[in-house]
């Protein structure tokens, strides 16, 4: 098996990652993992989101 090369493209959207963002390609990408994490929520402008009713307020 090969070994696995050293750059990690962004978890995001795939792309080679900037070196100001790591791992991501960019400040928006970063945000939108953030986002993931902090709030179970998919913020991404410009895309539709499919809502998620896990929890009931
Ligand atoms: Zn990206």
């Amino acid at each position: 098996m090969p070994a696995k090369p050293k750059t990690t493209n962004c978890p995001i959207c795939g792309k080679p990652p900037v070196a100001a963002y790591r791992p991501f390609c960019s400040a928006r990408c970063k945000q939108v993992d953030l986002g993931r994490w902090l709030s179970g929520d998919y913020v991404i402008p410009g895309q539709p989101v499919p809502e998620n009713d896990e929890e009931e307020s």
